[in-house]
């Protein structure tokens, strides 16, 4: 099977030669290959978009809502399809990709209100008869560019925030999963979104380039590692462009003394390993405040050691990593902390799945004195690798997590409100939980990190997002009378 791109309401064929192979992770199988979009083809779609742009601007509010309520509606009615096209192309389980539809149906209902978000603002009268108000309109094209590890929630933190904003969107999906990005192209046309409003090319670095330089595009929402995160920033605001790119992410769970031990140990085996650790707000750190770590640590290798790892579609715990090289990748990170010294707890690298033996895997692994100058303490790994650092204090866990490059998410567990209420304060992170192992803020709210976990200044979706893809405007009129005459040359001042 080929799977090529969606542009002007239908999918397509582009004129590359080149192509990418998608697999089954569970099984290891190639079940498609899919284009990887030529500069010309990114044109295509950059210009369909552009022409429906200029009526979708105009649209009335009321006409974008009834799209956005309309995909609502279909997007809840196939969730368990998309699931499935998730499971089968990332290889996460299907309750994880079942979780993912549902945050992804959470913006396009914050979407279908919209409307409220982008009323202006009116003042009568600032000067005598002059009234002013401030008013946001649409960027025009924007493009959005996502990472694998959310092939359905990714997307739709942007595409429906800037399709009811009136702007018109070229998608490029990750080129490892690039499936559900067309479904919802497909199901949004369907929804009465008209043709070339919503485009999906799909591809590689040569569509992201395209995309950069592409004078028409206006904005760029990028999602991935840090290095390319960095890279699309520099490169898209020196061609002029507004850019929000999210990086990678390092995060770190605090675990007080006084913490629960329990509820700690169920919050940092699930925001661990769910979906084998490829989630930029896993836990890949836990920082254990002396003298919790022994007790914690036992307590969470008994819960490791009871994780099923298999096929998604089997009801297991945890799916396989997404390609042979992905999980090659991670399993050189275990045999680099062995050898730094740090002790296996739970060694995944033994692991018996229940799956096809040849599908990508490698089972939770739990390491325990971690220290801040070994590869899996620096490096994100972003695989079921769980790190235990051992601290002596609060104080010396918030020097620690201050001084990651990242800051994306972090937790703390405490039975101490004054304790959570310094760490919120102190950290600095983006997203914060407080006995919440993996803060990821309601559609209405703003997602972003700080540091190298986001480059840009405005967060994704809530009222970063309507930012984001707005530009604002303030008139100031007065309807003239005969009163109003005389040449006066100087500077308006309120009377
Ligand atoms: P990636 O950086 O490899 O790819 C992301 C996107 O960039 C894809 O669409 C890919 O095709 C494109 N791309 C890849 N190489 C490129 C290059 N050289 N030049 C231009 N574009 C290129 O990331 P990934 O492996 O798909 O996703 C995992 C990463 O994404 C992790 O680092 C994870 O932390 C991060 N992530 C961050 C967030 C967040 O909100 N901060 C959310 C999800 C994922």
């Amino acid at each position: 099977m080929s799977i090529g791109h969606f542009i002007d309401g239908k999918r397509v064929g582009g004129t590359s030669e080149r192509r990418a192979d998608v697999f089954d992770p569970a099984t290891g199988r190639r079940t498609a290959e899919v284009e990887l979009a030529s500069t010309a083809d990114v044109d295509v779609a950059v210009q369909a978009a552009a022409r429906a742009a200029r009526a979708w601007r105009d649209a009335s509010l009321a006409r974008r809502s009834a799209v956005l309520f309309a995909f609502r509606e279909l997007v809840h009615a196939r969730r368990d399809r998309l699931a499935e096209v998730i499971t089968a192309e990332h290889g996460k389980v299907l309750a994880d990709a079942a979780g993912e539809v549902q945050r992804g149906l959470e913006v396009i209902e914050y979407a279908c209100g919209l409307p409220s978000a982008l009323r202006g603002a009116f003042s009568e009268n600032v000067s005598t008869e002059v009234d002013s108000y401030t008013i946001r309109q649409p960027l025009g094209v924007v493009a959005v560019i996502s990472p694998f590890n959310f092939p359905v929630m990714v997307p739709l933190w942007f595409v429906p925030v800037a399709v009811a904003c009136g702007n018109a969107v070229v998608l490029k999906p990750s080129e490892k999963d690039p499936s559900a990005a067309l479904l919802l192209a497909e199901w949004f046309a369907e929804a009465g979104l008209p043709d070339g409003v919503l485009n999906v090319v799909n591809g590689d670095k040569q569509a992201v380039d395209a995309l950069l330089e592409h004078p028409e595009v206006r904005a760029v929402s990028f999602v991935g590692s840090t290095p390319i995160a960095r890279y699309v920033y520099q490169r898209g605001t020196a061609a002029g462009k507004r850019v929000q790119a999210l990086g990678g992410a390092k995060n770190h769970m605090v675990v007080l003394p006084d913490a629960d031990l329990d509820l700690a140990a169920d919050a940092a085996v699930n925001a661990g390993f769910g979906s084998a650790g490829e989630r930029c707000m896993a836990i890949s750190v836990l920082v254990a405040v002396q003298p919790v770590a022994d007790a914690l640590v036992e307590r969470i290798a008994q819960r490791v050691r009871s994780l099923r790892t298999g096929d998604g579609r089997r009801g297991c715990d945890m799916g396989p990593l997404v390609t042979a090289a992905h999980e090659a990748k991670v399993r050189a990170y275990v045999d680099a902390g062995v050898a730094a010294g740090a002790v296996p707890v739970v060694d995944g690298r033994d692991v018996t799945p229940d799956g096809d033996p040849d599908g990508f895997w490698l089972g939770p692994t739990l390491f325990d004195r971690v220290t801040p100058d070994m590869s899996i303490y620096t490096d994100e790994i972003f695989g079921p690798v769980l790190s235990v650092v051992r601290v002596g204090s609060y104080d010396e866990a918030v020097e620690l997590v201050n001084a990651s490059p990242y800051g994306n998410g972090t937790a703390i567990f405490t039975n101490d409100g004054g304790a959570a209420r310094r760490y919120q304060h102190e950290v600095e992170v983006g997203m914060v939980g407080i006995n919440v192992p993996i803060p990821v803020p309601m559609a209405y709210h703003s997602f972003g990190g700080w540091k190298s976990s986001l480059f840009g200044d405005l967060h994704a979706h809530g009222e970063d997002g309507v930012r984001f893809f707005t530009r604002g405007k303030v008139v100031t009129s007065r309807w003239l009378d005969p009163r109003h005459g005389g040449v006066n040359l100087g500077f308006p001042t309120q009377t």
